[in-house]
């Protein structure tokens, strides 16, 4: 969605001559007017540009990076940041409390600590900060957003309950963001606890403890009674030094935020894990949507504090609007330019939920077999047996040219967090025998996960295997739209502006034309402009006269009659099920 300015300067070539190049290919626009991606991509192919197209957030993140790649010496190692996760009731929470307490202890913070969301803990070997938002659901939230904030799970397991469900999501969710896990074998203190079982449960979900020559480590703790707390803190420093984390502290700052309300006192307040840079009072920022200027920051002790660099969690005040959880917040030059982008960003967003986001689906993998041959799944069935039977034909499937990655299945319906899995990994959800929990399949429908019930397994395997075949094409159906009789002929630079009068149904801009003469089908091709007067517009209805330019013809004859349709695929199966009519 880029101007026509805005691409000529993209390319260092005069509007004009960017323009003159559209009307060359039928597009008639003006400086200001936004191009589709179509119109985009082959003009900047005239003027030998390839064109990249990137979300809107995305454009940002990759100034980012290349600014943070300019100069690798401005790289200083910055604290990991944690999220812990598991089974519900195994001591999360409690972990989180015994943490941050072990740091209270140690008297570096004297008053009361204040919930924002996040903590940091100073060790004898470094910092190392918490999100404390446990979990899995928001850890894969923050990821399904395109934020990648968390550079270390720690996985909590009760010694005395073992493995469950959300212990094993928990695991999945962590290895799909491809995270390193340390897990915490908590209860220790409990009589029946048994944390050898609890390393041997584990491997089989391809956890194996560095003592029997695996690569993850496992400390026993007791959060309830503060056992083993340092230690854990020690091998999370520890993994993190492996990890080589850094960061540019001297860089504007830039963040994502963990979450934001609005204070009845305050204003907007939003807590933000600072990724890079440096976050000062007086700074210009944009945050999602919104925008505004850092009038206080406040750490997670509650004090007031000055600036805030790489890792660290502040609470900033300053904001005009609420952002979300997962937005990117980034300091920009002045107040100016966040309004600016704020503004776009607005613009941009208020298009964008008109249109679909686009994931991974079976459908679309053929068109994406050059750039990603690999398909993941998350596999739901209603009973063990079957669930192990799917996974051991879905196994057989993967080639060396074609990887099937099952990044998680389960027993039960596909629920929000398996939704934002999917959404998170680009994945294709598979189900057998079960059913989309409500949430999760508004959720789906918002994002545009695809999801697939099948009854009978073959069905499903057949179904991947075409799909990685390429051969579960969609079928394509033209849906008539409307016709036109063309009046009046002028002739442009380049083409021909067919002044026609629409007969029947509508007529609109990017849909497929056929001109047609006595009967015979001339041309086919897309209506690239399509004027009312002097106006642009995207439809015209039955009764008015409009200018029509077809892509590719300009032959045009007064009689001539031109039909609009809208192509629309259908997804086919390999076993269609038989009709109704039969
Ligand atoms: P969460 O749901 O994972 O956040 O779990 P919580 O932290 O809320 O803990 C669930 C229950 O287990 C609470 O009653 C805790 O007191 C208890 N608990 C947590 N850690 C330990 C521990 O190390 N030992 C014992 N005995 N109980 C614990
Ligand atoms: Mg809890």
């Amino acid at each position: 969605m880029i101007t026509v300015r805005e691409l000529a300067e993209k390319m260092e070539v005069k509007p004009n001559d960017l323009i003159k190049k559209l009307m060359g290919l039928g597009i008639f626009a003006t400086i200001n007017q936004r191009l589709d991606m179509d119109a985009a991509t082959i003009v900047c192919q005239e003027f030998g540009f390839e064109l990249k197209v990137v979300s809107m957030y995305q454009e940002e993140e990759i100034e980012k990076k290349a600014k943070e790649a300019e100069n690798p010496e401005s790289l200083k190692a910055r604290p990991p940041v944690v999220t812990v996760m598991g089974h519900v009731d195994h001591g999360k929470t409690s972990l989180l409390d015994a943490i941050r307490e072990s740091r209270v202890a140690e008297g570096e913070s004297g008053g009361i600590t204040q919930h924002i969301g996040a903590y940091q803990v100073k060790t004898p070997k470094g910092e190392v900060t918490f999100l404390d938002t446990p979990g899995h659901e928001a850890f894969t939230a923050m990821r399904a957003r395109g934020a990648k904030v968390t550079d270390l799970v720690v996985i909590v397991v009760s010694a005395v309950d073992g493995v469950m469900p959300q212990t094993v999501e928990a695991i999945d969710h962590a290895k799909a963001a491809a995270v390193p896990i340390i897990v915490a074998v908590n209860k220790i203190d409990l009589p029946g606890a048994n944390p050898q079982k609890i390393r041997q449960e584990l491997s089989q979900h391809g956890l194996q403890p560095e003592e029997w020559g695996g690569k993850n480590i496992f400390v026993d703790v007791s959060a309830k009674k503060r056992l083993n707390i340092d230690q854990l803190l020690e091998m999370i420093v520890l993994q993190a030094q492996i990890l080589d984390l850094k960061a540019n502290p001297e860089r504007p700052g830039y963040g994502i935020v963990l979450e934001a309300r609005l204070d009845p006192r305050r204003g907007s307040v939003a807590t933000v894990l600072v990724q890079s840079g440096m976050v000062k009072i007086g700074d210009s920022f944009v945050v999602g949507l919104c925008h505004g200027k850092v009038k206080a920051m406040l750490n997670d002790a509650g004090a007031r504090i000055e600036s805030a660099g790489p890792s660290t969690p502040v609470e900033i005040l300053g904001i005009t609007g609420t952002p979300q959880a997962g937005d990117a917040f980034s300091v920009v030059r002045d107040e100016r330019q966040a309004r600016e982008i704020a503004e776009k960003r607005n613009l941009l967003y208020r298009e964008q939920t008109l249109a679909h986001q686009r994931h991974m689906s079976l459908v679309g993998l053929k068109s994406q077999m050059g750039v990603k041959k690999e398909l993941a799944i998350v596999l739901k069935a209603d009973v063990q047996g079957s669930l192990q039977a799917i996974k051991d034909s879905l196994e057989g499937l993967s080639t060396p040219e074609y990887r099937l990655r099952l990044i998680h299945s389960g027993v039960g319906n596909a629920n929000e967090s398996d939704v934002l899995l999917a959404a998170a990994s680009d994945a294709v959800i598979l189900l057998f025998h079960v059913e989309v929990d409500s949430r999760a399949e508004e959720v789906a429908s918002r994002d545009g996960i695809e999801i697939r019930k099948y009854d009978v397994i073959y069905d499903l395997i057949a179904d991947v295997k075409a799909a990685m075949e390429g051969l579960l094409e969609p079928e394509i159906v033209e849906v008539p739209l409307g016709k036109a009789e063309v009046r009046q002929i002028f002739k442009i630079k380049g083409g021909a502006v067919a002044g026609s009068f629409v007969l029947d149904g509508k007529l609109a801009r990017g849909a497929s034309a056929k001109v047609i003469r006595g009967g015979n089908i001339l041309h086919e091709g897309k209506i690239t402009s399509l004027k009312r007067f002097k106006d642009d517009v995207k439809e015209v209805d039955k009764g008015f006269d409009c200018g029509i330019v077809v892509d590719g013809f300009a032959e045009f004859q007064t009689g001539d009659e031109i039909r609009a349709v809208t192509k629309e695929t259908r997804v086919r199966r390999l076993n269609p099920a038989p009709s109704p009519h039969v």
